[in-house]
């Protein structure tokens, strides 16, 4: 194995064991870790406070017995997983959880979570573009901190949220970093890989993620770039899972080249703004995202910024990977589509639903975009 194998494949294991992250974390700091749930929650706060920030999406789960007790089948796939496993104590071992509220889902989320950890739920702002919109995150973050604080029995400087940012800063960089070089190699960062190097930020220490990433950069770059006689796509959607969704990619040599999914780009695209209040600049942060079906934008700026990605890396076309039920997204659907059409950008929407057992369909519709094109 070379040296980016190597890196690769323990990128690759902490994406696959979240568990066993947050036990290492635990054996070497004392202290254990906060569940974090899609989407924006302000985890250089909980980084603060010496545990991990941990996401909370992503399992595969495809036996859903528990969760339709509490959610109706029409609630996205994602939710259905995470409330099954909460159901069975899969998150009982967290200190605390942190939920967001940009969509009807996650609203009622807190209210019905069934797990032993503590629940801490906040909502963020709709009217963006407004002074108004910093102000009222400013409250909410403050509900935030009082309740890690409360819970976990410490206290959070403004001092230590600063530098949590400046972390979570480096950190992003040097993921969009990642996705730039990973675009360069994509036949030794083949789809898959490159979701497990993204996915595996949500489990690590972001220092501790950014020394890692920044060797698998240098060591990739070290590589010579070679002409790639496949497609090149970008992705769009909540999150491009289950990994045999990107399996069928891979066999019909696709490579994915960018992507503005929120479990990957949109996480680390918008860096949180200087100043001296954390609290401000985490709410600033808030007011400046944006092409995400979650942050309201009046003027759906979404399908021109995947036009311009598709320009920026070469690609052949979009794929959009469309969460099973996922009201945001299939709202900005209609949308992104005309904007594709008046740019000729070729598209394909698949539709992921990570209790599926099958991906023939999927896998036929790659094949023949992929014929076609
Ligand atoms: S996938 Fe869509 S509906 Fe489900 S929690 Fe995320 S934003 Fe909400």
């Amino acid at each position: 194995m070379n040296k980016v194998e190597t890196i690769l494949a323990e990128l690759e294991a902490i994406s696959k064991n979240p568990k066993k992250a947050m036990e290492d974390h635990k054996a070497k700091t004392g202290k254990g870790a906060v569940g974090v749930l899609p989407l924006y929650a302000p985890e250089e706060m909980i980084y603060a406070t010496g545990y991990l920030p941990m996401g909370i999406w992503g399992a595969t789960k495809k036996q859903i017995l528990k969760a339709p007790t509490y959610l109706p089948a029409f609630a996205c796939s994602i939710m259905q997983s995470i409330m099954e496993m909460e159901m069975e104590g899969v998150y009982d071992d967290l200190a605390a959880v942190v939920i967001s509220s940009p969509c009807d889902t996650l609203k009622a989320f807190g209210q019905k979570w069934k797990g032993k950890s503590p629940v801490i739920q906040f909502v963020h702002s709709q009217n963006r573009d407004m002074e108004a919109s910093n102000v009222f995150m400013v409250e909410e973050y403050k509900y935030v901190r009082k309740s890690l604080e409360d819970i976990l029995n410490v206290t959070i400087t403004d001092e230590a949220i600063n530098e949590a940012i400046e972390v979570y800063n480096e950190n992003r960089a040097v993921m969009r970093m990642f996705c730039d070089v990973a675009a360069m190699y994509p036949q030794v960062i083949t789809p898959v890989k490159r979701h497990a190097v993204i996915k595996a930020r949500q489990f690590m220490d972001k220092a501790e993620n950014t020394k890692m990433v920044k060797e698998l950069i240098t060591e990739l770059l070290a590589q010579p770039v070679v002409p790639f006689k496949g497609k090149k796509v970008v992705l769009t959607g909540i999150q491009a899972e289950p990994d045999e969704v990107l399996r069928i990619f891979e066999e019909f040599g696709i490579a994915v080249v960018a992507d503005d999914l929120a479990q990957e780009s949109r996480q680390f695209r918008t860096d949180v703004p200087s100043g001296k209040d954390p609290l401000y600049r985490l709410a600033r942060q808030w007011q400046n995202i944006t092409a995400c079906s979650l942050a309201i934008d009046r003027d759906k700026p979404r399908g021109k910024y995947i036009v311009d990605l598709v320009k920026k890396y070469g690609a052949d076309a979009v794929i959009i990977c469309m969460m099973k039920f996922c009201d945001p997204e299939e709202y900005d659907y209609p949308i992104l589509l005309e904007d594709f059409e008046k740019s000729n950008i070729r598209n394909l929407k698949i539709e992921i639903d990570q209790q599926s057992e099958s991906f023939e369909q999927i896998r036929t519709r790659v094949q023949s975009f992929v014929e076609m094109m």
